[in-house]
């Protein structure tokens, strides 16, 4: 991956932060992006600690001009950029009943409309460079369906539709666009979790554990290198078998 750039929100913790790590070790220079500029700071440290190229830029997925400037600021930074880790996510549970309006929108603007934004926003750079690589991260409860995350669902089966329409929108230019479903990942997400459920849900998992934020990355890796030119509207299962 010498010579990308790369792209990704969220990457102050979680997943983000192991795509960044991972994309920079294999040689892509990286935009780390979120709200937390201090955060992002820490993670930019370990890439340069290990001779990578890193950029730190604040973003706000909630906020379409947040997003703007974020990808223009890295644009100018970095000349271009090549891959597009839509990572960024948050949950807001509640049986849909009761859910309020403000937490169907709040998930659904972060994690779907932002997507959406930022993939608008790299696609023309793309398309001039005729090369690019859009990775969209979803869940595996946006295939399966989950009682009580309408929203974060909808969101992310959103996500799974975003990715096909782009997918076949591109894909003259050479662009793919792909999405990542992780099951269940030991992130601050899932931290939060009681350890009834955890144990309820490693049940259910065939290969009998939680994933690892580094087992993410090593899919979405794939997905941005040259070996995986030929795979584009896929939807990558990471989720120890919980879903097949
Ligand atoms: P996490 O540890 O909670 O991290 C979420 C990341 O999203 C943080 O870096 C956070 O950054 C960023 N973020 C949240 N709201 C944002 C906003 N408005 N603007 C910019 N950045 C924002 O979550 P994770 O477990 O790593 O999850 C990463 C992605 O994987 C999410 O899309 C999630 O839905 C998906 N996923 C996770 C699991 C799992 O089991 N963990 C399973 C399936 C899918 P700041 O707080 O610094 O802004």
């Amino acid at each position: 991956m010498q010579n990308k750039t790369a792209f990704v929100t969220g990457a102050s913790r979680g997943i983000g932060r192991a795509c960044a790590l991972t994309l920079a070790k294999a040689g892509a220079r990286v935009a780390l992006a979120s709200r937390q500029l201090d955060k992002l700071e820490e993670v930019a440290a370990e890439i340069r600690a290990g001779d990578g190229e890193a950029f730190v830029v604040e973003l706000d997925m909630r906020e379409p001009e947040s997003i703007r400037k974020a990808i223009a600021r890295t644009a100018k930074e970095f000349g271009r950029i090549d891959i597009l880790v839509n990572n960024a996510g948050v949950t807001k549970d509640g049986l849909a009943v009761r859910m309020k309006a403000e937490d169907w929108e709040l998930v659904l603007a972060t994690n779907l409309t932002g997507a959406f934004i930022a993939a608008q926003q790299v696609l023309m750079g793309m398309m001039r460079e005729r090369w690019g690589r859009i990775i969209n991260i979803t869940s595996v409860v946006g295939q399966a369906g989950n009682a009580g995350q309408a929203n974060y669902v909808a969101s992310k089966a959103g996500l799974i539709g975003l990715t096909k329409s782009l997918a076949q929108e591109v894909a003259s230019r050479n662009i793919t666009v792909n999405a990542v479903a992780p099951g269940f990942i030991d992130t601050d997400m899932t931290q939060a979790l009681t350890a009834e459920l955890k144990e309820r849900i490693t049940a259910v998992i065939p290969l009998g554990r939680l994933g690892t934020a580094d087992e993410v990355a090593g899919a979405v890796r794939f997905l941005a290198s040259d070996e995986a030119a030929y795979i584009t509207g896929h939807v990558l299962s990471v989720n120890g078998g919980m879903y097949m």
